[in-house]
C-alpha cells in the first residue's frame, strides 16, 4: 500500500469510536484479534509482517500462551509446564498491541468488540480464534465433579494440565487411570491417544503394577491407528486396555458411566465433546450442528457474518482437515494474506495449506501424519497421494517432533 492508497483508504474507512472507548479511535485500518492461541497469534503477527501500517489489537484473557502440543509429555514427566509456555512479548515486538482481557460481545453491525473489564473496540476486519469450549451438558455431574476436582479434561494446557500430574503421581501403585474420548471431531485426533501412551510410558517406569483403561466413543483408533496400537503392544504389555465405542455419558463418585456400564477409576480423565468457543457462540458466528463456524476457505471470513474472519478449531473442518495447531497456523496465514489483501481492495488468492502432527509414543519416540489441502473451486480439499503417516515410530521422529513444536511456537509467536 503506497501512501496516496493509504490515505484514500483512511479516509474511507469508519473507525467510530463508541463511548468509553478502552482505546482511542484509530486513523489507519485497525485489525481486532480476539484470541492468542495458534491461530490469534500467528494472525495477528503475520498481519503486522505483511503490512506494517495495519494496527493490530490482540485481546487474550491469559497473561500467556501455554501449548496444548507436548503438553502430554508434562504428564508423562518428560517435560515442564515451563518448556510449553510463552510470553506474548515477541508479538510485542511486531508492534501488535497485546490487551489482556475477555472480549465478552461481538457488536457486528457497529464492527466493535466490548471487553470485560469495560470499553469497546472498533475494527475495520476481526479475526476470531477462540478454540473450544465444552458441552458439559453431554456428560451428567461433570461440572460438579470437576468443581470437587475428582475429574479433569486437561484439554486446554494449563493448570488441569498440572492438576492432571499430580493426581497421577498421588494415584496408588496398581490403580487405573481412566481417560474417556469424545466422538469426533474433537481437538486434535490424535491427541487421546498420545496421552494414553505417555500415561503408560510414566506407569511402565514409576507404577508398574498400574493400568490405563480408555473408553473411546468412537469405533476404533481415530488417527495413527496402527502405530499407536503396535507402540502400546511392544512397549506397554498389559498396561492399556482399549474400548472403543463406549460413550461417557455421566460421572459418578470414582466411575463413570456409559450407555452400558459404570467403570471404575482411580484418576477420572474426562474430555467432554466440545463445540467453538463461547464468543463464537454468543456473536452468531455458529452455522452448523449449533458446534462449528463455516468459513470461506479462500479468506476464512465467515459464512454467516461478512468482515469476520474464523480460524481454528472453532471452524467447521473441511474435508479431511483435523483441528490442530499446525492447520490453526496455516488458517492464521490464508487469513492475513487476505486481510491485507481485502483492506488494499484487491481480491485474496486461494492458497494451499499443509497440516502435520507428531504424537509421542514413548519418551522419545514419535509418529506423525501429514496431510496438503488444495482450493478446488469450493472447498479445501486434500491433495490426492500427498502426506501420509510414518513407516515407524522413531527417535528422529522424536527429535523432528521437538523441532517441529519449537518452530511453530516461534513461528507463531517470536
Ligand atoms: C493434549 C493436546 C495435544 C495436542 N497436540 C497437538 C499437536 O501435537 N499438534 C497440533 O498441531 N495440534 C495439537 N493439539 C491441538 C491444538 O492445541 C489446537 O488445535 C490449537 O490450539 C487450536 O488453536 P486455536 O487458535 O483455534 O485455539 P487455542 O490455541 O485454544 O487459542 C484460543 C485462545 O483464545 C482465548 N480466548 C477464547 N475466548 C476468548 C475471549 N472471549 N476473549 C479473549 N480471549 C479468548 C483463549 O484463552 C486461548 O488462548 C493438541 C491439543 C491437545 C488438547
Amino acid at each position: 500500500m503506497d501512501r496516496r492508497d493509504f490515505v484514500k483508504f483512511a479516509g474511507a474507512a469508519s473507525f467510530a469510536g463508541l463511548a468509553g472507548c478502552a482505546t482511542p479511535a484509530p486513523s489507519r485500518a485497525r485489525v481486532v484479534v480476539v484470541g492468542g492461541g495458534f491461530g490469534g497469534a500467528t494472525a495477528a503477527k503475520y498481519i503486522r509482517l505483511w503490512d506494517p501500517s495495519v494496527d493490530v489489537v490482540l485481546v487474550e484473557r491469559d497473561a500467556g500462551f501455554v501449548s496444548c502440543p507436548i503438553s502430554n509429555l508434562v504428564l508423562g514427566g518428560f517435560t515442564s509446564m515451563r518448556e510449553i509456555s510463552r510470553g506474548y512479548d515477541g508479538l510485542r515486538r511486531h508492534g501488535v498491541q497485546v490487551v489482556r482481557d475477555e472480549v465478552t460481545a461481538i457488536d457486528t453491525a457497529k464492527k466493535s468488540v466490548r471487553l470485560a473489564r469495560g470499553g469497546d473496540v472498533a475494527y475495520e476486519r476481526l479475526v476470531v480464534s477462540p478454540g473450544v469450549d465444552f458441552m458439559f451438558d453431554e456428560v451428567q455431574g461433570f461440572e460438579a465433579a470437576q468443581q470437587a476436582g475428582a475429574v479433569l479434561h486437561a484439554w486446554k494446557a494449563g493448570p488441569q494440565t498440572v492438576a492432571l500430574r499430580e493426581q497421577l503421581e498421588r494415584m496408588r501403585d496398581g490403580g487405573t487411570y481412566l481417560l474417556s474420548i469424545p466422538l469426533a471431531p474433537y481437538r486434535c485426533p490424535p491427541g487421546p491417544y498420545e496421552r494414553v501412551s505417555m500415561v503408560a510410558a510414566y506407569f511402565k517406569q514409576a507404577k508398574p503394577r498400574s493400568k490405563v483403561l480408555v473408553l473411546d466413543a468412537n469405533a476404533d483408533v481415530t488417527s495413527k491407528g496402527p502405530l499407536f496400537k503396535r507402540a502400546w503392544s511392544e512397549l506397554y504389555p498389559g498396561l492399556i486396555e482399549y474400548r472403543g465405542n463406549q460413550k461417557v455419558v455421566a460421572v459418578e463418585p470414582g466411575a463413570v458411566r456409559t450407555d452400558f456400564d459404570t467403570v471404575k477409576g482411580d484418576v477420572l480423565n474426562v474430555v467432554p465433546p466440545h463445540r467453538a468457543a463461547d464468543i463464537a457462540h454468543k456473536s452468531g458466528l455458529i452455522t452448523t450442528n449449533n458446534r462449528w463456524c463455516d468459513v470461506d476457505w479462500r479468506t476464512m471470513e465467515s459464512r454467516a457474518v461478512k468482515g469476520v474472519h474464523v480460524l481454528g478449531d472453532a471452524t467447521l473442518s473441511g474435508p479431511g482437515m483435523p483441528k490442530s495447531g499446525s492447520m490453526a497456523n496455516n488458517h492464521a496465514k490464508i487469513a492475513a494474506a487476505a486481510i491485507v489483501q481485502m483492506l488494499r481492495g484487491a481480491q485474496p488468492e486461494p492458497v494451499k495449506i499443509i497440516n502435520t502432527c507428531y504424537s509421542f509414543v514413548s519418551e522419545k519416540e514419535a509418529i506423525r501424519v501429514s496431510s496438503v489441502h488444495e482450493w478446488d473451486g469450493t472447498t479445501l480439499q486434500p491433495v490426492k497421494g500427498s502426506g501420509g503417516v510414518s513407516a515407524a515410530r522413531s527417535e528422529p521422529e522424536g527429535t523432528f517432533a521437538w523441532n517441529w513444536a519449537k518452530t511453530i511456537w516461534a513461528d507463531s509467536l517470536a
